[in-house]
């Protein structure tokens, strides 16, 4: 089944306001009608949000917008936080859960990240899940179990129109910002572990249509070969997403 590919940038905690209506109108210049063929994302930080919308919006250039980070909870005494309804407020059509960050740096669980989800389908948002295995799980050689689980978890209790908006992004911990990317076969191995994974919790024709990225030092140098794998459907950017020619490179690997 052909899937639209799609390429998100995760700026992760760059860019102040100025900075960010710039690389935005940077992309917008080098887009071109890419977006027309790919699904561009920009995962960018609560400030820019309507800063970015407004310069796509200005340049009538369709790509999408997406928080990196949501709260489940509609309001309240949740300091600190943003609700689904407030991103979904400025425009945004996703909101990035689970990121290794997160898990890491912020007390992210497999438990909130499906309340994050299920949060964010039910008001029609997608969500981009992040899943991906640390080194010590690679080298206990546990990788699918282990990643399949967190799918399995991120997706419980989801509808098959509801887990058909969400995008899943395989990261592996240790490939993400360190310049060491899975090979093309390791991630291939992994992407198709999740695919087969979807299809038991959901079925095969929800699981053939839902789009699976990689994530983990994705570059202009080696996008190809990692989307020339069956199950890559694109990609999770940070580091290459923060200049404007990298990123559009990245896009256009989406084309080919
Ligand atoms: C990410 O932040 O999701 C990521 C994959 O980062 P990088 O491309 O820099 O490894």
């Amino acid at each position: 089944m052909a899937r639209k590919p799609m390429m998100a940038g995760n700026w992760k905690m760059n860019n102040t306001i100025p900075e960010a209506v710039v690389l935005t109108q940077e992309i917008s210049n080098r887009l071109k009608y890419e977006w027309e063929k790919v699904d561009v994302v920009l995962c960018v930080p609560y400030t820019a949000l309507k800063p970015v919308l407004t310069v796509l919006e200005y340049d009538k250039v369709e790509a999408k917008v997406a928080s990196q980070n949501v709260f489940w909870e509609e309001k309240g005494a949740f300091t600190g936080e943003v609700s689904v309804g407030m991103i979904k407020g400025v425009g945004c059509k996703y909101s990035v859960v689970g990121h290794s960050e997160r898990r890491e740096m912020f007390g992210e669980t497999d438990e909130t990240v499906n309340k994050k989800a299920k949060a964010l389908v039910a008001a029609g948002l997608g969500a981009i899940v992040c899943v991906g295995e640390s080194l010590e799980v690679r080298d206990a050689g546990t990788t699918l179990d282990f990643v399949c689980a967190q799918v399995k978890a991120a997706f419980a209790g989801l509808s098959v129109p509801e887990a058909q908006k969400c995008v899943v992004a395989y990261e592996p911990v240790w490939a993400i910002g360190t310049g060491r990317t899975a090979t093309p076969e390791q991630a291939e191995e992994v992407c198709a572990a999740i695919r087969a994974a979807l299809a038991a919790q959901f079925d095969a024709a929800t699981a053939e249509g839902m789009r699976i990225l990689y994530g983990g030092s994705m570059n202009p140098g080696n996008v190809d070969m990692l989307l020339a794998q069956e199950d890559i459907d694109g990609g999770l950017v940070g580091g290459a997403s923060l200049e404007a020619p990298s990123f559009v490179q990245l896009v256009q690997a989406c084309l080919k």
